[in-house]
């Protein structure tokens, strides 16, 4: 206590045991050499490169003529809540009310809410590693802890059901489950999802599962298993999910949560008293993105597999590198463990030389939770593909001396 001056320099120990994403600070450094007059090829980025689809624009600058630009409802426009109600049933045929369905500011809010409303102190949250660095310190910030458990690169990062059984506790409260994964594409099999599912039933905790990517999938879309788990285990299943990938909206702010109406009023109070609701009219934006027709994300995930499949080809082949392919999302997750030596002990420096030696920006697997691995973003041009795979093997080149 005697240490406190009482400035606004004097931060809160809660928010002092928070570290800015290692996304957001490699993003950051690249911007920064950038403007010294660098030229960077940015493969550290989380977003589509291409534009919002017009018919959405079109919609939302509608809206603002039309004037709905003051407060929406907390939990969201009510035709919002009910398309994304009706999405989950024609893409996923899982069925929730639209009073089950809260509207927030980006898929962040709806993890960060979710953990408001559910987590206390002394809490656990399963949560498989790798893992995008926004699911420990959401935990972290509700106070819980997050336990993790390791996916394993031999098994393609898969997440088993035994996995999560050995780390419950009678502490666990949830268990956060990310299919396709960021940062690896691993895909839940359905049969794990189910006995995770009946686990949560019988050791009484609740599914969070990020469905962030799963419009961004190469393989064959599920529609057996979200009902399927909904009906076994109930009010225990949560999804968190958002507009900013399929839909190409990552600055428009728009996510959601799908779960019981408790916990959609406990969001919708939190939202009341924090940011209110995101923009009235980019609501109404993503009503057309969710209600118009679909052909822009089918034609989204031709061009990733197409990127996807070119750059896991040149990067699997370079000289002791592994790469698992991944089978949704749009990042590749190759293991560079076997560069690493006294000069270049760690990922963080290897990402930092490649950026600084070879102005190619990638995040390293530490932010993660795995180091010795690296992430590489594909939602970048192919013309940037085939440069930026030919700058990490110049530079993994010049590392083995020749
Ligand atoms: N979940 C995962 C797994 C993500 O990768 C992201 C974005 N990087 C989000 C949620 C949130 O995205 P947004 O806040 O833009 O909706």
């Amino acid at each position: 206590m005697s240490d406190r001056d009482g400035s606004a320099n004097d931060l809160s120990r809660r928010v002092l045991g928070v570290e800015l994403s290692s996304t957001v600070a490699m993003a950051q450094r690249a911007v920064a050499l950038r403007a010294r007059g660098r030229e960077v090829l940015d493969f550290s980025v989380g977003e589509p490169d291409q534009d919002t689809p017009p018919a959405v624009t079109e919609a939302a600058i509608a809206a603002l003529r039309d004037g709905r630009t003051r407060y929406a409802p907390a939990a969201g426009i009510p035709e919002l809540r009910t398309a994304v109600a009706s999405r989950y049933r024609k893409d996923f045929k899982v069925s929730f009310a639209p009073e089950e369905v809260a509207i927030t500011t980006g898929g962040k809010q709806a993890l960060y809410l979710a953990c408001q409303a559910l987590l206390d102190r002394g809490d656990e949250v399963i949560l498989p590693t790798p893992h995008w660095p926004t699911f420990s310190e959401a935990v972290r910030l509700a106070g819980a802890r997050p336990i993790l458990v390791h996916a394993q690169e031999k098994d393609g990062f898969k997440i088993t059901a035994r996995m999560i059984s050995k780390a419950t506790s009678p502490r666990t409260k949830a268990v956060i489950l990310n299919s396709p994964s960021n940062p690896t594409g691993a895909v839940l099999e359905p049969e794990a999802l189910l006995v995770i599912g009946d686990m949560a039933q019988r050791r009484k905790f609740t599914i969070l599962y990020d469905d962030t990517y799963a419009r961004l999938s190469y393989g064959r879309t599920d529609t057996t298993t979200l009902q399927a788990l909904r009906d076994s285990v109930g009010d225990r299943f949560v999804v968190l999910g958002t507009a900013s990938k399929s839909y190409c909206m990552t600055g428009w702010r728009i996510g959601w949560l799908l779960g019981p109406r408790a916990l959609v009023e406990a969001c919708a109070i939190l939202i009341s008293h924090s940011t209110q609701c995101p923009a009235t009219f980019a609501q109404v934006g993503a009503v057309e993105a969710l209600t118009g027709p679909q052909k822009g994300v089918q034609d989204l995930v031709a061009e990733y597999r197409r990127r996807r499949d070119f750059l896991h080809g040149a990067v699997a082949q370079l000289p002791d590198v592994s790469c698992a392919l991944p089978g949704g999302a749009f990042y590749l997750f190759p293991n560079l463990g076997r560069y690493l030596s006294t000069p270049i002990p760690t990922t963080v420096e290897l990402a930092g030389r490649l950026l600084d030696e070879q102005g190619l920006a990638a995040v390293p697997g530490e932010g993660f939770g795995a180091p010795g691995y690296l992430r590489l973003s594909f939602a970048r041009p192919m013309d940037e593909l085939r440069e930026g795979a030919g700058r990490l093997s110049a530079f993994l080149a010049q590392l083995r001396g020749e």
